[in-house]
């Protein structure tokens, strides 16, 4: 599977309506699940080599729009690391605490540590999204914002945290499913939120604020946009790219300080 292609470049300017929300990479539901297996186990030796080595951090950013597949990924991708590695933090409406900080002070505080996997469900990406979309920030706002984005992520790439960030790209007929399931179903029921009809309703306000965030791609802080109607290939994309991610980061277990040959347990 060609990366590149879902790989936003730095500079350039997204027009979502050209991306793909219902790509499946020319792959049969089966194929790909079988695909996955192969990469799961891939990504768990690297992981492990990750938290043994201790010098580095990954960070995986998720962006999407409601019931964009942000918990299924967590479910089932995300689970594939030993959850001893992993630090998963979800962002809510900042609480009176956090909303009395720069936007930046909950975010940088769960930062995954050297040797750590993190996960932001939701992210800082939020306070140029929601935010602008309901208009609790002006233009000039959103701007400061994008530029302290892009320091911030070049402060942690420099501190040998790898940033990677997914736009999962749904399509509007594919929400209305998905919310629609919520309702039907009862055991999805408890996922259901009103204020998901509300935001669905600024379906154009979201993708314009979705194409600026966009521009925050970079070489060491790239964002992928993720075709996500199909949750298998979802799954399977998205494992493809952290495998090549954690490849490149290329961690290794650390050399051993004593002589493992000539240690030997006392008085046996
Ligand atoms: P959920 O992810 O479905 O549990 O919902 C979390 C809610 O918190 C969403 O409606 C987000 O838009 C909202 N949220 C997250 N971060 C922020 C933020 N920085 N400012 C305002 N709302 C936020
Ligand atoms: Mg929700």
């Amino acid at each position: 599977m060609n990366l590149e292609a879902y790989r936003v470049r730095p500079r350039e300017s997204v027009r979502l309506s050209h991306w793909n929300t219902d790509d499946d990479g020319g792959l049969s539901k089966q194929r790909g699940q079988a695909l996955l297996l192969d990469l799961q186990e891939q990504l768990a030796e690297l992981q492990e080599r990750l938290y043994a080595e201790g010098q580095q951090a990954l960070l995986i950013v998720l962006q999407a729009r409601d019931a964009g597949g942000k918990d299924g990924t967590v479910k089932r991708v995300i689970s594939t690391f030993n959850p001893n590695g992993v630090q998963i933090s979800n962002f809510k409406v900042p609480t009176e605490e956090e909303r009395a900080h720069d936007f930046l002070w909950r975010v940088h505080a769960r930062v995954p540590r050297s040797g750590m996997v993190g996960v932001f469900n939701r992210s800082h990406y939020e306070d140029v999204l929601v935010t602008r979309v309901h208009g609790l920030i002006d233009h000039a706002t959103v701007e400061r914002r994008l530029k302290h984005i892009r320091a911030f992520e070049s402060l942690l790439v420099g501190a040998r945290v790898r940033v990677v960030k997914f736009y999962l790209h749904i399509s509007p007929e594919e929400q209305r499913q998905r919310l629609k399931a919520r309702l039907d179903d009862p055991d999805k029921r408890w996922k259901f939120n009103f204020s998901d009809l509300e935001e669905r309703s600024y379906w154009a306000e979201y993708t314009a604020a979705y194409e600026a965030a966009l521009t925050t791609s970079t070489t060491s802080a790239p964002w992928y946009v993720i075709p996500a109607d199909h949750k298998w290939f979802r799954n399977l994309l998205i494992s493809q790219v952290l495998l090549h991610t954690l490849k490149e980061m290329n961690p290794q277990f650390p050399t051993p300080t004593f002589n493992a040959a000539t240690t030997t347990f006392q008085n046996e």
